[in-house]
């Protein structure tokens, strides 16, 4: 059997599901055909284009060192260069959420290898629980997440790893006949960077997760999402982890674990009800009356609202590809309640910046922000920016990280600029001169949506 093996965004070389399958299975293997289809990037989205090379420059050199030899193709070329190596069969991960381009998830390519009447064989390698196996009694998917959690969390045990000889597998292996240059900057994680950083978290960060996750002038998470989204740790492996060091400290290793499996369940969500990546999940909120105002949208992007806190995080976001879990639940809260601007338009600018970008968490996310997802927040409880920015930036450490304007005032006149419009202006803010004003009324936002919600309750 002459066999296809696509390494789309599984970029790593332990661990790895699609070289166990390799493994199990040499015996019947004359040879083996590694592919790696390339991804193409918009062009608002650098950084993750950057970044995105360079791990898949870091993972191509960690294959060359152990011998194994691999084909880059272009996504458009895959079935042409698959079809000409005339491979009996091709194996491929079908789990990825993480793709920039809805084009490349495995039911698009799926679709076009039944057309080339290609045989695809399908691999779980991003996910810990089968979305078809993990349906309530009336045989449907969950739609409440405690209820998700109580039943499942029970089956997180742990598990077989996956072990094969690397060596016995570049054996069989075909030499490569396409390379694709890559222009990389040295950015992007290896392997062998993620697994010292996921050490260096169990030692350290895990013991304060609960409290830590809330502090936004560090990153003191596990930044976790970034791996997860290149395939370069396994969730085996990580859930295997985190249960052997449970005993340590329940709380916040299961506080941690219940993250995770936050993330399986909007996986399965998503495959389920793969509509709801531009359709809200609550049908009576499918047909909101969205202002979307253009001018605001872009105030919003640039991080120019008038709200330090709001406009800090857009500035995280633009310079690092990355943002606070709690940043990301305020800002779309911003842009869909204050600024009444259909979450989808947030939801594919989070696309193009987030290097973490995972279509099952962003979507659901920016759903439940929305108030338009399962199990998403009620409408009533809007988040107001500047009770927010006082509760999780009181010493205004986060806005002064990201917004440098602001590095000799008051932290206490931050929160709300309005109100402190003369004090700011004797320490040198003039509002509407070096920092904006704020850009709507948040009362006046509050009354709108929520009668614009409860007509339609
Ligand atoms: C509007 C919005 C958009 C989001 N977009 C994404 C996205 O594109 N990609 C993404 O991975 N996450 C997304 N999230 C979820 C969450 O913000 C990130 O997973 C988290 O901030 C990543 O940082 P971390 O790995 O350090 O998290 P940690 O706190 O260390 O959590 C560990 C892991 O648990 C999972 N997790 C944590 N919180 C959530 C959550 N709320 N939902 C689902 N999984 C979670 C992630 O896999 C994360 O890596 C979004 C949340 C919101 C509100």
């Amino acid at each position: 059997m002459k066999i296809g093996v696509v390494l789309n965004r599984v970029f790593r070389i332990n661990h790895n599901p699609l070289l166990a399958y390799v493994y199990q299975r040499l015996d019947d293997i004359e040879s083996c055909v590694f592919i790696i289809p390339v991804e193409q990037f918009g062009d608002h989205s650098q950084l993750k284009e950057t970044f995105y090379k360079g791990t898949l420059k870091k993972f191509l050199n960690e294959l060359h060192n152990n011998h194994i030899s691999v084909n880059m193709i272009d996504y458009d070329q895959l079935i042409e260069f698959c079809e000409s190596q005339e491979l009996d069969k091709v194996v491929m991960a079908s789990d990825i959420m993480s793709y920039h381009k809805e084009e490349y998830d495995y039911p698009h390519q799926k679709q076009h290898f039944n057309k080339a009447s290609i045989e695809v064989q399908p691999i779980r390698v991003q996910h810990y629980f089968n979305p078809k196996k993990t349906f309530n009694n009336q045989g449907e998917p969950y739609k409440v997440f405690t209820s998700f959690y109580k039943r499942w969390r029970p089956y997180v045990m742990q598990r077989k790893i996956d072990q094969y000889k690397l060596k016995d597998i570049a054996n069989k292996t075909s030499t490569s006949e396409k390379k694709l240059k890559l222009d990389v900057e040295d950015r992007g994680l290896s392997e062998k960077d993620v697994q010292q950083q996921w050490q260096s978290f169990l030692e350290h960060d895990i013991q304060n997760y609960d409290s830590n996750r809330e502090y936004l002038p560090e990153v003191l998470t596990s930044q976790l999402s970034i791996a997860l989204a290149y395939g370069l740790i396994d969730i085996i492996k990580v859930f295997n982890d985190l249960l052997q060091g449970y005993d340590i400290d329940e709380s916040n290793y299961e506080a941690f674990i219940r993250e995770l499996i936050f993330r399986e369940f909007y996986y399965v969500l998503m495959t389920q009800y793969p509509e709801t990546a531009n359709v809200a999940f609550k049908e009576k909120y499918q047909h909101i009356d969205w202002v979307n105002n253009e001018h605001q949208f872009t105030k919003w992007k640039n991080g120019e609202t008038g709200f330090p806190i709001i406009d800090a995080a857009m500035e995280e976001l633009n310079q690092t590809g990355y943002m606070h879990n709690r940043m990301r639940m305020v800002t779309s809260q911003f842009l869909t309640k204050d600024l009444l601007i259909d979450w989808t338009w947030g939801e594919a600018y989070f696309k193009d910046k987030l290097i973490d970008y995972d279509s099952a968490s962003n979507v659901h996310g920016w759903q439940w922000s929305a108030s338009t997802g399962t199990d998403a927040v009620p409408y009533f409880r809007m988040f107001n920016p500047m009770r927010q920015s006082e509760r999780f930036d009181s010493k205004a450490l986060y806005i002064k990280r990201w917004l440098p304007v602001f590095n000799d005032v008051d932290a206490k006149l931050l929160h709300d600029t309005k109100k402190n419009q003369k004090k700011l202006k004797q320490q040198g803010i003039e509002l509407g001169q070096n920092y904006p004003k704020q850009m709507v009324n948040h009362n006046d936002s509050r009354e709108r949506v929520m009668s614009l919600f409860k007509s339609l309750s």
